[in-house]
């Protein structure tokens, strides 16, 4: 299908998209909570936010249908992931395109966040038959030691705007093998990309019968408050969090308060080493496309380049020049690569940050609002390009938005201290021919993230590994490798056949 769409009927071409997906039109107005499209900055629809009684009802929903789903056998709890996976083949062109409008995504990254979902799908299928404990030697004669793991639960899932539908399937497609219940409190900036996840679910449901309980699957609409009432729930003891380290702060500690378990994906001042022996070209691209990709409004953007200083003069200015003949625009045209920021807050932000990098003795490229006559309301800029004379200021926090810092180093032992001199490290890469260069970055004393690559950037993640980890979070886990124990209990048992009751010698028990 064309994904092309006339960016004057986003109203109406949102409608029709979700009422293909299965949400009922009437539930698209008269509510209180406005669904903006970034390509416009104008208000798509109007639906239903949940207050904080409508919550607590959901999470006793939830923790009812728990009750029933952890008694469906895991292989068969795979099979109703499998059929969301089916739902979201089936309807992937209209999701990535709804994944356009509401988080401004150029169209390919729209359809990439969608066919994670379907892959997490796929592996959580495989995993519904691996949800393995180990049998563990005893000390003890005629027993038997086993682990068993078993639901945690409601699991709570707290998604942020610019990964609105992806997030949530790297939790809910594990919670529900794992036998957990999921309320999903999505960003209140991408409202309608979780209503028609909803609807997809449904029909997933729909068709695998009765056996899937009604509630196992509640979406909470509104903002950072309703969040709050399902942080501070204690029915919740799982909490996955995605979003802004500012978010996180607030976040852990309630969670931590009721002994609940949190899993936190934060922000990224994710950086590059460009070394000396690198391959220029293979480097400029893996840059360009990790920086700018999703208008710098990814985790994992790339956000600070340590370049050698005998590979500066070499790459810097080729940078600056790829950067100035990008195609910026609405993000559903074809040959767009840079689309809008999310709104007027993320624009002020930005040239926050430029202006103090500025002070901070920077020389900017680009950064300036484009497009401003032809979509007054939206907020679409040039990707920057920051020549820092050192990693100080703005270059030390994550500003959500196309920003490149670039910086000098003369040795690698610097270069790995300024990769990791900033607080949210979440991913980091090196390009390097050298192979000592590459192994010493990915070990014990080279990046200190949660994701570390070699020749290519920092940004976009398979499902397979483990996701994420944040450093100062200790790493929080989502998707693949082992993350599902993060949604399930582990118990010991202990098995006595011997018919005998070894106790310490010397100690008897009179149970006559
Ligand atoms: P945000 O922190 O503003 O909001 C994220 C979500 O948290 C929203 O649903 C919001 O309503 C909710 N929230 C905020 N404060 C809360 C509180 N006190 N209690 C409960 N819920 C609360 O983030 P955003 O602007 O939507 O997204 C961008 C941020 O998310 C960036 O920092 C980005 O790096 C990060 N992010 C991280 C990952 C990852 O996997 N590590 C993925 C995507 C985005």
């Amino acid at each position: 299908m064309s994904t092309a769409i006339d960016t004057k009927r986003l109203p109406e071409e949102t409608v029709e998209l979700l009422s293909r997906m299965g949400v009922d039109p009437a539930n698209l107005s008269d509510g209180t909570l406005a669904a903006k499209s970034p390509i416009s900055g104008k208000t798509i629809a109007s639906i239903k936010e949940h207050s904080a009684d409508d919550a607590t009802a959901m999470i006793g929903a939830a923790q009812d249908a728990f009750k029933a789903w952890r008694r469906v056998p895991a292989p068969r709890r795979g099979e109703l992931v499998r059929l969301l996976g089916e739902e979201l083949r089936a309807h992937k062109d209209d999701l990535g395109l709804l994944v356009s409008i509401e988080a401004g995504k150029i169209t390919s990254e729209g359809l990439g966040e969608v066919q994670e979902m379907i892959d997490i799908c796929d592996f959580a299928v495989g995993l519904s038959r691996q949800l393995y404990g180990l049998t563990i030697a005893t000390e003890r004669p005629g027993h038997r030691m086993m682990e068993t793991w078993h639901p945690a639960g409601v699991v709570g899932v707290i998604s942020a705007f610019n990964f609105p539908v992806a997030v949530w399937s790297w939790n809910a497609a594990l919670a529900f093998v794992c036998g957990d219940s999921v309320v999903w409190k999505p960003s209140e900036k991408s409202p309608l990309t979780a209503m028609a996840v909803e609807a997809l679910f449904k029909k997933a449901q729909a068709k695998f019968g009765e056996d899937a309980p009604a509630g196992l699957l509640q979406v909470l609409q509104g903002g950072r408050e309703i969040g709050e009432v399902l942080v501070d729930d204690p029915r919740v003891p799982v909490i996955s969090a995605t979003g802004s380290t500012r978010m996180g702060r607030q976040v852990g500690p309630r969670v931590a308060q009721r002994f609940g378990r949190s899993i936190l994906e934060l922000g990224g001042n994710n950086a590059a080493i460009v070394a000396p022996s690198a391959d220029l070209d293979l480097a400029l691209r893996g840059i360009a496309f990790a920086a700018m990709g999703t208008a710098g409004q990814r985790c994992t953007t790339l956000r600070r380049l340590i370049t050698h200083e005998s590979v500066y003069d070499a790459l810097i200015p080729r940078l600056i020049k790829a950067y100035g003949s990008v195609k910026i625009g609405a993000p559903t045209d074809a040959g767009t690569l840079v689309g809008p920021l999310i709104d007027k807050d993320a624009y002020d932000t930005m040239q926050r940050a430029l202006e103090e990098a500025k002070a901070a003795g920077g020389i900017v490229h680009g950064g300036e609002r484009v497009l401003a006559e032809e979509f007054p309301d939206a907020y679409y800029v040039q990707p920057a390009i920051v020549e820092m004379p050192k990693q100080a200021g703005p270059v030390l926090e994550e500003t959500f938005a196309p920003i490149l810092y670039v910086v000098r180093y003369s040795s690698l032992e610097e270069a790995i201290d300024l990769q990791n001199g900033v607080a949210a490290g979440l991913s980091s890469s090196i390009f390097t021919s050298d192979l000592s260069e590459a192994e010493i970055f990915t070990s014990a004393v080279g990046s200190d993230c949660g994701i570390a690559n070699v020749n290519i950037g920092p940004s976009g993640a398979e499902i397979g590994g483990a996701f994420g980890g944040e450093k100062e979070t200790g790493g929080g886990r989502e998707a693949g490798s082992d993350a599902w124990k993060a949604y399930m209990r582990r118990a010991t048992n202990t098995i006595n056949y011997s018919g005998a009751l070894p106790l310490a010698q010397g100690v008897k028990f009179d149970v006559e």
